[in-house]
């Protein structure tokens, strides 16, 4: 080894990064010890999310912060940064992440980089998604849905109006695959018995809608056991579209590719996944987003580039298939180029990743689940017993594992949590997008949003529903909706897209901030208003 210490950096906390870094720690300890090897370690959080138990956070029967351990207890003799990595640059071999509270970026050098980036939600393609649907990756999301499930509850049981009602109490929930189901299986049980606790909601309102593009649900399993699942779900009360899929999203309805609309306020899309668009950067040879490894996990002519996880092209040595993004795959892997780079650095031979999966097991909530496992098939209540038991094992850290024990333990006897923690900031603008025909809001309403057509058209009418006269259409770059803002009164007009359209919303409180202190913006929309009004 070299002078210097030789600078291993691994980029992402989660299963892939995470065990790369624990199982180098573990092989390099001496190296380590004497300043020889330094590690480092870059992720956008400082904790490791434990996903396979993410739904169970939806409906709160395991604690919000159980699913996640921190990197600096997994990895004590790793540097971590927990900063957004900006930018690679392979030919200096240095890695940009962006500025803390400071205001420099952070540039970290290496010799051996592990990328361990994962994947990301990507909804691009289907209008309206990136608006209005959930994803379901992070704890984050998790926390966001079950925010908006109890929100929900909260508004239908003061709601008077039947259709308003009706779409707050229904929750869809796009792709039929172990996420979507474990979601929805938790997600309907959460929303059934909360709504006890809500005098005017009636549990028999509710409706839990599963949208799933094939026949059976978990392809990834046997036909049985995926029939199996969705018999249970539908005994609970969750409705499955069968060969059906979401084509976009309002801020009122899932639209689907057959044309049909299911008027909602709550739904989670866990179907696509697009590749880390950092790594869709990298001049590196991809398949479908994911950098190609060879069969030691090392970027073919990059030397000391090593790629693992979801964000990593992987053919397994024995079977030649190409590895499924799991935890399973991704841990395995980690401890494969671990090893694989200690080897590099003592000039051993490097070996072969080669690993078969042990099984596929998903849990359906209520004592339920199912579960492949080698080679056999389990369903009900032993998969369930399994499922647990194997997850709890797996759970990184001692102190986590106890709490989720008694967090299930609780659970057995507490009625579920509906208490809503709102982690939100208030926003200042976002982006909404209107279908053809959308009312975006109606003469009468409270203005509490200003409107700029960032693409396609909508029309400003006069008076109520069928009486209503068109009074203009305004196009790209075009805003509307000043007027309550400005005089503080109703709505003057009712506005409708009259295309798809894509439009920026400013909130009532951010315009006003910006209408007091610009005056060339105050008398831009005196004047709008005034031609607008003659
Ligand atoms: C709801 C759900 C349930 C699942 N259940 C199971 C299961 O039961 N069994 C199973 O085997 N698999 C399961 N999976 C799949 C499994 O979680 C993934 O395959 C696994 O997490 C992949 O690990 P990874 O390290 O490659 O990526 P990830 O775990 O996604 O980690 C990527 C890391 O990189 C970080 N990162 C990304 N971009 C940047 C950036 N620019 N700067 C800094 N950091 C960045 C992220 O913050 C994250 O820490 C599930 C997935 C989900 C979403």
């Amino acid at each position: 080894m070299s002078q210097r210490p030789t600078r291993i950096l691994i980029l992402g906390g989660g299963f892939g990064g995470v065990y790369t870094a624990l199982t180098l720690e573990r092989l390099l300890k001496r190296e380590i010890r004497r300043g020889e090897v330094e590690l480092g370690l870059v992720s956008r959080e400082n904790y490791m999310v434990f996903q396979p138990m993410l739904p169970e956070v939806i409906s709160g029967s395991i604690g919000i912060l159980d699913t996640i351990t921190p990197i600096r207890r997994l990895c004590p003799n790793t540097n971590l940064y927990t900063r957004t990595v900006e930018s690679i640059d392979l030919d200096h071999r240095s890695v940009s992440a962006a500025a803390g509270f400071g205001s420099r970026q952070c540039r970290l050098h290496y010799d051996h980089l592990v990328l361990a980036l994962g994947n990301v939600t990507s909804f691009a393609g289907q209008p309206g998604l990136a608006e209005y649907a959930l994803p379901f990756k992070y704890l984050g999301d998790a926390l966001a849905l079950r925010n908006r499930i109890i929100q929900t509850l909260e508004e239908a049981d003061i709601e008077q109006d039947p259709e308003i009602r009706r779409a707050l109490l229904t929750f869809v929930v796009a792709g039929g695959g172990f996420s979507g189901v474990e979601a929805v299986a938790e997600l309907n049980d959460f929303v059934r018995a909360a709504a006890r606790s809500f005098r005017n909601v009636d549990a028999r309102e509710i409706r839990v809608i599963l949208v799933h593009g094939g026949g059976v649900v978990l392809p990834e399993l046997p036909a049985s056991l995926g029939t199996f699942a969705q018999d249970i779900l539908m005994k609970r009360g969750v409705e499955i579209r069968f060969n059906t899929r979401l084509a976009g999203a309002t801020g009122d309805a899932a639209l689907l590719h057959d044309g049909g609309r299911i008027a909602t306020r709550t739904l989670v899309s866990t179907v696509p996944s697009g590749p880390n668009p950092l790594v869709a950067m990298l001049p590196l040879k991809m398949e479908r987003g994911r950098v190609v490894v060879d069969e030691t996990l090392a970027v073919p002519d990059h030397p000391g580039v090593w790629a693992v996880g979801d964000c990593a092209a992987i053919r397994d040595a024995t079977t030649g298939e190409p590895c499924p993004p799991t935890a399973q795959h991704a841990t395995r892997e980690a401890q494969c180029v671990a090893r694989n780079i200690v080897a590099t650095l003592r000039g051993a031979p490097r070996r072969a990743f080669a690993f078969t999966a042990l099984g596929k097991m998903g849990a359906l909530g209520r004592r339920s689940a199912v579960a492949e496992v080698f080679g056999l098939k389990i369903s009900g209540f032993l998969a369930w017993w399994l499922w647990r038991t194997i997850y709890l094992m797996k759970l990184p850290g001692l102190d986590r594992k106890i709490r989720v024990a008694t967090d299930w333990t609780l659970d057995l006897i507490l009625p579920p949590d509906i208490v809503q923690l709102e982690t939100r900031r208030a926003l200042g603008v976002r982006r909404e997008y209107f279908e053809p025909g959308q009312v975006i809001f109606r003469e009468g309403d409270r203005g509490d949003w200003l409107y700029v057509v960032s693409e396609g058209e909508v029309e400003v009418l006069r008076g109520r529903d069928d009486d209503a006269a068109p009074l203009r259409r305004l196009g790209r770059g075009e805003c509307f909706g000043e007027i309550a803002l400005v005089s503080d009164r109703p709505r003057s007009a009712t506005v409708r897209a009259v295309t798809a359209s894509n439009v920026l919303a400013v909130d009532r409180e951010a315009f006003q901030a910006l209408f007091a202190t610009l005056p060339p913006l105050k008398s831009f929309f005196e004047s709008l208003i005034a031609t607008r009004t003659r």
